[in-house]
């Protein structure tokens, strides 16, 4: 018999945000890999679900994913729980899903809460085009790549954060890309004391200066403003004489009326415009 591994979503607060097909899951599972098992008996307890817990954490999953992959080579039926919602997302069980697709074991996920969407959408930010980022690296190289990717995005992004890191993310955040842009703080998702703070960056880093953090947070900060920042460009480009951009595009082998629908383009005025100028600039060179 073919072993596999189901990948369950368990809920981020609220216990009834659990699926069908997970508890079924868990209860005909012959083994529950779980990030924490204590945090899970609680979870097994409330639904009464008797499967033996196998501890599968950060901290010890280099030693036991091949543990875990030969019992499934061996026909076990592996349930991966975490924490709290999405395996993998954030959490250990990316090595594990590698390890078995390496090992043509096959894999599932099943589907359920995971904190990142949760709040994108409650948030109301724009989530036609996100980027996840969860936790900031803490790598110093990692986390200024990341910081650059988040000062240039002009779509939403989303992260975790701890409650007694907050402030100093927001500070950073701040530093990357200024104290105006726009922000929802979404803390305790699903749970008794859920709730959505819209800030902007400087106001939010005053907010919890003054009010302590508590409890469990997902920032969604907006990206920057598509207008702005092509009329920015835009400006950049004006800088550069006429002639000079023209140049530039014909140097690359274009002819000289795709070079000026480019450079129309970046400069944000009409082709009409360019040959207008470059019709100046020359006139002026014969009269000279
Ligand atoms: N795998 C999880 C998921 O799918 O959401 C994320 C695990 S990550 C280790 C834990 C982080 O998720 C927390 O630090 C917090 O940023 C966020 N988080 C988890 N539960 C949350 C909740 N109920 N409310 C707000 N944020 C939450």
């Amino acid at each position: 018999m073919e072993g596999m591994l189901y990948l369950c979503a368990t809920p981020i607060g609220n216990l009834e945000d659990i699926t069908l097909r997970v508890l079924r899951t868990l209860r005909e599972a012959d083994i529950i890999a779980a990030e924490d098992t204590r945090q899970t008996a609680k979870l097994l307890n409330h639904y009464e679900i008797k499967t033996p817990l196998f501890s599968y954490h950060e901290h010890n999953k280099r030693e036991k994913t091949p543990t875990l992959v030969r019992k499934m080579q061996e026909g076990a039926h592996i349930a991966l729980v975490t924490d709290a919602g999405t395996p993998a997302i954030s959490d250990p069980g990316e090595d594990l899903v590698r390890a078995c697709h390496e090992a043509g074991v096959p894999v599932t996920s099943l589907p359920g809460p995971s904190a990142a969407v949760t709040a994108l959408a409650l948030s109301g930010m724009k989530a036609r085009r996100f980027t996840f980022e969860g936790f900031l690296p803490t790598d110093k190289k990692e986390r200024e790549a990341a910081l650059v990717r988040l000062a240039e995005s002009t779509g939403t992004t989303i992260l975790y954060e701890a409650p007694h890191r907050l402030c100093r993310t927001l500070q950073i955040l701040q530093e990357a890309v200024g104290e105006e842009r726009p922000l929802a703080v979404c803390r305790e998702l699903t749970k008794r004391h859920e709730e959505v703070l819209h800030f902007s960056l400087g106001e939010a880093l005053r907010y919890f200066s003054e009010n302590e953090p508590k409890g469990e947070f997902v920032l969604i900060l907006a990206g920057e403003d598509e207008a702005k920042k092509k009329e920015e460009e835009q400006k950049k480009w004006r800088e550069m004489p006429l002639a000079e951009h023209m140049e530039m595009y014909l140097g690359q082998g274009l002819d000289k009326k795709e070079a000026m629908k480019r450079t129309a383009k970046d400069r944000g005025v009409s082709k009409r415009d360019i040959y207008r100028a470059l019709l100046d600039e020359s006139s002026g060179e014969s009269a000279e």
